[in-house]
């Protein structure tokens, strides 16, 4: 027998949670579609160094959380654990740089071995916008209102909090490196384990470490912003005046970085306190390495996903599935003709239940259990003089109404 368990941090999604997926993933493609946001699907697996070369080998990602494994052929193959790296892969394989700039949404499972806890799971769905060939901060400022209105559209702006930072570009990177690793040797001796080890390989990471003896000795630290060079200073200043004018708020937050090499510019996440420790719903930055890095032609990039769990969690108006018109014969004669009716209706359009069992009560109990908005009861005898009954099942009204009319006394419940 096979475990009939399902594998630990996945699940299934039953159309109750479905409807609120849906309703995340259309809000945000309708919305991104008038930000003129193209829908791109990539491969759910790549070759592994699609996303080991680009995520950089000491992000926790490529070092803790990938599902690797070697196909029959021999390749090895990872499940996508994030999008952009997918994305911009498509970007080269397809030679698309003579239409920049590109604008792509994506949405789909990701793949992550991580510790399950509520809004956090191994296989997990995203949402994600990618704007390739725009270096200015306009784009920026583009694809971080996007976010916004997203978050908007679904009524969350009153949940959620744009945090926002400079990383700079690479040569204030470089300084701030050094400074960083100059003080952070300085301390050596109380740092954590885990981040000795980012010490030598990436050690702006160690700024967003969760260790309390890390967070002590970071309070100190040099700040990224001290190290910005006049560009990147200029640089971000667009941004925060772009983003002041739409009126899209945001708070300042020194301390927050990505990790990774190819990361440059701005960075930023859409943080939440009603969902315990898993406070990050969207996050993104600009990625101008990124493409170059992979061995394509040097393109800007810049980029947000969101989780699509976490954001229907914070949901208030949960999304009800249309309301159905239950068709119900009662008698032998009017089970085939119920069936005629019902599909005649689902062809102009109606959502139709029809009653397969049971006795009238049994079946008026379904449509009730469905939330059904109207009921044709069709009996034998009305069969015989074309008519059926239609009952609005909020009022408990109901009519006697001729079959060849019918769509005309349904046109309230469509
Ligand atoms: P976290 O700090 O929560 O691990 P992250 O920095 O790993 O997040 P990103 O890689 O930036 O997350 O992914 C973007 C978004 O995807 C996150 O803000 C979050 O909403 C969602 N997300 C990431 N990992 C998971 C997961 N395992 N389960 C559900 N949602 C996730
Ligand atoms: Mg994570």
């Amino acid at each position: 027998m096979p475990s009939l368990k399902p594998v630990r941090g996945t699940q299934d999604i039953l159309p109750e949670e479905h409807r609120q997926y849906q309703r995340v993933e259309e809000t945000a493609l309708h919305v991104a579609e008038r930000y003129g946001y193209g829908e791109i699907t990539t491969p759910i697996f790549e070759f592994t160094d699609v996303f080991a070369r680009t995520l950089g080998d000491t992000s926790d990602i490529v070092t803790k959380e990938m599902y690797t494994f070697e196909d029959r052929g021999g390749e090895s193959i990872t499940l996508r654990p994030e999008g952009t790296a997918g994305v911009a892969r498509a970007f080269i394989s397809n030679g698309l740089q003579q239409n920049l700039p590109l604008k792509f949404f994506y949405r789909g499972p990701m793949f992550r071995y991580e510790r399950p806890q509520k809004g956090r799971r191994r296989q997990f769905r995203q949402v994600g916008a990618e704007l390739l060939g725009v270096a200015k901060p306009l784009g920026d400022i583009e694809i971080i209102a996007l976010a916004a209105q997203i978050l908007n559209e679904l009524g969350l702006s009153g949940k959620v909090k744009l945090e926002l930072n400079s990383l700079g570009d690479t040569a204030s990177r470089s300084v701030y490196r050094d400074r960083l690793v100059t003080y952070l040797e300085n301390h050596r001796d109380s740092l954590s384990k885990e981040s000795l080890e980012r010490l030598a390989k990436n050690p702006l990471r160690i700024l967003d470490s969760k260790d309390e003896g890390d967070q002590a000795i970071v309070a100190g630290a040099p700040l990224l912003q001290d190290s910005l060079n006049d560009d990147s200073r200029e640089f971000f200043n667009q941004l925060k005046d772009g983003l002041n004018k739409l009126g899209v708020a945001f708070e300042h937050n020194l301390k927050l970085v990505r990790g990774l090499d190819y990361y440059c510019h701005t960075a930023f996440e859409f943080t939440t306190e009603h969902l315990g420790a898993q406070s990050a719903v969207l996050a993104g930055g600009r990625y101008d390495g990124l493409i170059g890095q992979m061995g394509g032609p040097a393109t800007p990039g810049t980029g947000w996903a969101a989780g699509v769990e976490r954001l229907a969690l914070l949901l208030e108006e949960k999304k009800e599935s249309k309301r159905s018109i239950a068709v119900i014969p009662v008698g032998g004669e009017a089970e085939s003709e119920a069936l005629v009716i019902a599909e005649r209706l689902r062809t102009k359009g109606y959502t139709v239940d029809l009653a397969y069992s049971g006795n009238l009560k049994k079946r008026m109990k379904r449509a009730n259990n469905v939330n059904a908005c109207a009921a044709i009861l069709l009996g034998d005898d009305e069969l015989t003089r074309n008519v059926g009954t239609v009952r609005d099942m909020d009022s408990g009204d109901q009519k006697e109404v001729s079959l060849e009319s019918l769509e005309d006394h349904l046109a309230d419940y469509r």
